[in-house]
């Protein structure tokens, strides 16, 4: 499947009601997003994009959630936006070399995959989904449902849990909160590399 800037990484169906509205921003400084900023991504990030989809849809398969792709140097460390009827997905270039330099492409599909999960969370529903879960952790969950599609080596979990303990949204609850959601989904999904219990933050900020 070939995937270019532009084109829909999948087919999308947030309910939209006009104006963008972000529905999740990892990292701060979500407020100063520029749309206007918006440009097309760099075959390194696309390409770790472009696998944690072939992810997705193997748990969306027909009905999975239209995305377009975009780099801005003015948007938080990663973003969801419901804009128009589709949804964008909007990374910070110098987010990403950072999380990259730190954890690796596991860290990129990771936080990609919680990204991408909240598209998921609005047209799938699945029983292993807690009914108390916040909208974030249940993208944390589908996040980990994700991942468990991903075919991550033994050392790739461990960094991927890290990365998303690293780069949380705002409105993220405690580490051990997200684990048990990102566990849940990762266990359902049948991830098969053994889940680290000790994950967790990897730096103290
Ligand atoms: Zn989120």
């Amino acid at each position: 499947m070939l995937i270019k800037y532009g084109v829909p990484l999948l087919v999308f169906w947030l309910p939209v009601t006009g104006a963008a509205q972000v529905v999740c921003a990892l990292g701060s400084g979500a407020s100063s997003y520029k749309a206007s900023a918006d440009q097309s991504p760099s075959p390194d990030a696309m390409q770790l994009i472009t696998r944690t989809n072939a992810a997705v849809k193997a748990i969306c398969v027909s009905s999975c959630p239209e995305v377009v792709v975009f780099r801005n140097s003015t948007a938080s460390n990663l973003m969801l936006i419901a804009d128009a009827g589709r949804a964008k997905l909007v990374y910070a270039p110098q987010a990403f070399a950072a999380v990259h330099d730190r954890h690796g492409d596991a860290g990129i599909v990771a936080l990609v995959a919680h990204a991408l999960g909240h598209a998921l969370d609005d047209g799938l529903g699945a029983a292993w989904i807690d009914k108390g879960w916040t909208a974030e952790l249940r993208a944390d969950a589908w996040a980990g449902c994700t991942l468990a599609k991903s075919n991550l080596g033994s050392a790739d979990l461990p960094a991927a849990l890290a990365a998303l303990a690293d780069y949380p949204s705002p409105s993220h609850p405690k580490w051990s909160l997200r684990q048990q959601a990102i566990r849940s989904g990762y266990t359902h999904c049948g991830g098969a590399t053994p889940f680290d219990t000790r994950g967790g933050k990897s730096k103290p900020q």
